[in-house]
């Protein structure tokens, strides 16, 4: 199979400050581990940052406002203690949006199954009207409902990130079209997430407690699995965040790359009886950068197997 990789250098420039977790060596670390596999076989296609229309089908207008006054000319603006902008940020966040919206509509057009973009700033944390946790857009809800609208209308969105995707959470939580599943370490931040949390029966958090063993982790993903099975969605989304990794700064989990492989076939598997193979994954966390780049490649490289 196939698979597109959207991306751009223009990310790099988003340098939230010295010290912070996620920095631009993320991205390249990714785009250095995909150029290194020589399993891998990517189309590559330039980002190109998210038109106005498309984030409005998530975010309200005063806040898009909002962010595009707040980006600096020069300096950094803190947006939340942990959601910082220079002046590369609001070009990298539409980028990090513009490659999902890429990825869907052309997979939507039957011109591909498969795609990852390897992007930042990430986006499962920014709500509609909130940026928070390094997110600014909502980049997996943007391009859930450019995917709607063209035409794929039930969308399932898999967030393996080790935080909970509470952005993309609250962008669904009333919209029984598209079912949000997450698998994410509790205690941790955001704090959201809960299994009582479950929208109108189209939102599934399971939980994993810190130093979980990897076979808690599948078995609890295998859950998550089922359930997306069952609501028989037209397109994956993934968020691909690679923090449950074991060397991850951030969490207390024990995933290796070959965990992140497994979860991969396994969406496969959905994806292929259910949504005519299609899926599309953007990157989230990770802040290993040797975790982050083996775990990505192994990610992109089961998306391209199956
Ligand atoms: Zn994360």
């Amino acid at each position: 199979m196939d698979v597109s990789l959207y991306t751009h250098a223009d990310m790099l420039d988003h340098r939230p400050g010295d010290g912070h977790a996620e920095r631009p060596e993320r991205l390249q670390a990714v785009i250095d581990a995909l150029d290194d596999d020589p399993a891998l076989d990517l189309e590559t296609h330039e980002a190109p940052m998210v038109d106005m229309a498309d984030l409005a089908l998530v975010h309200p207008q005063a806040f898009i406002d909002g962010i595009f006054a707040a980006a600096p000319r020069s300096g950094r603006v803190a947006l939340d203690p942990d959601t910082v902008l220079s002046t590369g940020s609001l070009g990298a966040a539409r980028r990090a949006a513009g490659a999902a919206v890429s990825a869907v509509r052309q997979v939507a057009a039957g011109q591909a199954s498969r795609a990852f973009c390897a992007v930042r700033p990430p986006g499962h944390h920014a709500e509609p009207g909130t940026a928070m946790g390094f997110c600014v857009f909502s980049n997996i809800a943007v391009a859930a409902r450019v995917a709607q609208a063209s035409g794929l209308r039930r969308v399932a969105i898999i967030d393996f990130d080790v935080h909970h995707g509470n952005g993309t959470q609250a962008a669904f939580e009333h919209d029984p079209t598209v079912f949000f599943a997450s698998i994410h370490q509790s205690p941790l931040y955001p704090g959201t997430g809960d299994p009582s949390e479950t929208g109108l029966g189209n939102i599934a958090n399971a939980t994993v407690a810190p130093n979980a063993s990897p076979q808690v982790w599948r078995a609890r993903f295998e859950g998550l699995m089922d359930r997306v099975d069952a609501f028989s969605p037209d397109l994956i989304l993934v968020s691909a965040g690679f923090d449950a990794h074991v060397r991850d700064p951030l969490s207390a989990q024990n995933l290796e790359a070959e965990d992140f492989a497994w979860a991969t076939r396994a969406i496969v598997s959905v994806a292929n009886a259910r949504a005519k193979g299609r899926i599309v994954s953007s990157l989230e966390g990770g802040y290993d950068l040797q975790a982050l780049g083996r775990s990505a490649a192994a990610h992109v490289s089961a998306l391209q197997e199956g």
